[in-house]
């Protein structure tokens, strides 16, 4: 415990009321790292959130990876030898061919480093799979959450970027180098006047639907003098993150031109969705994130999703967009470590029947 600084611990039940293997999720996110100890049904036996310190040093953070985990183990009492595999996943890609990070826009330390060879030596063996955090939770949703039961999703998720992680026919979707799923950066606009992405890019639907392009375009309606009770609230001293909450707050009051910006923002998000079922044809898209407009059960977040459903059936062929479902991702902050741990399972059980 020497250089941890924990946020949460929690040990939910023993491990005698548990389904063996054990397997254990790690999700590392540059200001926190989560550990989760999980059963073969996929319930949480035990879960742990520390800082973490991303900008610095990559090595020290693997060491501090492995000792938050080596800590779980101890609080929860279990035998390390009960456990077969870890999974770890994080904001970024990795090469499949040398297992080394490609340069991660939040972890600009971290490009280039070999974070599997160096977690399988800090945890004692070799025991590492890995995933992009999008995927590991579009996994667990899949496993034990709001897509349990089908084959194939995507999970889009709404915040400072606009994640997405897709199972497909039960595998999780990789890419050739590890960049599948970069719904983000789906084209929705073509004109030369196209907003600009944070890749530097035109027309990508992040530029329409991040956490920062809702509060911008919120600014840029309030400044031509459109009447709204966000006009008493938000102004250019205003943190962009905030804003997105305060449209949902005050749709949820009956402001007309927070609900309006709130159905643009839908409309736009389902011209990405459009795309993405006639490349995928998934059974069902989720909606996850800090962006869910009061989620599952709020009248604001119930219209959002609508807004969505309706976009795609206006732009979809028609046999595609009559199968199509949507939903709000169950799992929230949690899904991440449970689909890493649940990745982590799927690969053990590979193994077993290869061996
Ligand atoms: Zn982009």
């Amino acid at each position: 415990m020497s250089n941890l600084f924990l946020f949460e611990e929690a040990v939910h039940f023993p491990v005698s009321d548990s389904v063996l293997p054990l397997f254990i999720g790690v999700h590392y996110g540059s200001r926190y790292i989560k550990v989760g100890i999980v059963d073969s049904e996929g319930q949480t036996i035990s879960y742990f959130s520390a800082a973490g310190n991303g900008e610095q040093n990559p090595e020290l953070e693997v060491k501090r990876i492995a000792e938050l985990v080596a800590y779980a183990v101890k609080k929860t009492g279990i035998d390390f030898e009960l456990v077969p595999r870890v999974g770890f996943c994080f904001p970024g890609s990795i090469s499949r061919v040398t297992e080394r990070l490609y340069r991660p826009p939040n972890l600009p330390n971290w490009g280039d480093f070999p974070v599997v060879a160096e977690l399988n030596k800090a945890l004692g063996r070799d025991v590492t799979v890995y995933s992009n955090d999008a995927n590991a939770a579009a996994f667990a949703e899949y496993w034990i959450g709001a897509a349990q039961g089908m084959q194939s999703l995507a999970l889009i998720f709404l915040g400072n970027g606009i994640g997405c992680g897709m199972v497909i026919d039960g595998d999780e979707l990789v890419g050739a180098n590890g960049f599948g799923g970069e719904f983000g950066h789906i084209i929705i606009d073509s004109s030369p006047f196209a907003r600009w992405c944070s890749c530097m890019k035109q027309g990508h639907l992040e530029a329409y639907t991040s956490l920062s392009a809702v509060a911008r375009r919120t600014l840029e309606l309030l400044a031509v003098g459109l009447e709204s009770s966000l006009s008493e609230r938000v102004d250019k001293e205003t943190a962009l993150n905030e804003i997105p909450k305060m449209v949902y707050e005050e749709a949820d009051k009956g402001d007309k031109l927070a609900k309006q910006i709130i159905k643009d923002t839908a409309r736009y998000v389902g011209l990405g969705v459009a795309t993405l079922i006639h490349t995928i044809d998934p059974e069902c898209v989720l909606i996850g994130g800090e962006m869910t407009f009061g989620g599952k059960g709020s009248k604001v977040g119930e219209m959002f999703l609508e807004e969505i459903r309706n976009e795609v059936e206006i732009r979809g062929m028609s046999s595609v967009a009559k199968y199509f479902k949507i939903d709000f991702a169950k799992l929230g902050t949690y899904a991440c470590y449970i689909g890493a741990a649940g990745l982590a399972r799927e690969e053990s059980l590979l193994f077993s029947v290869s061996e």
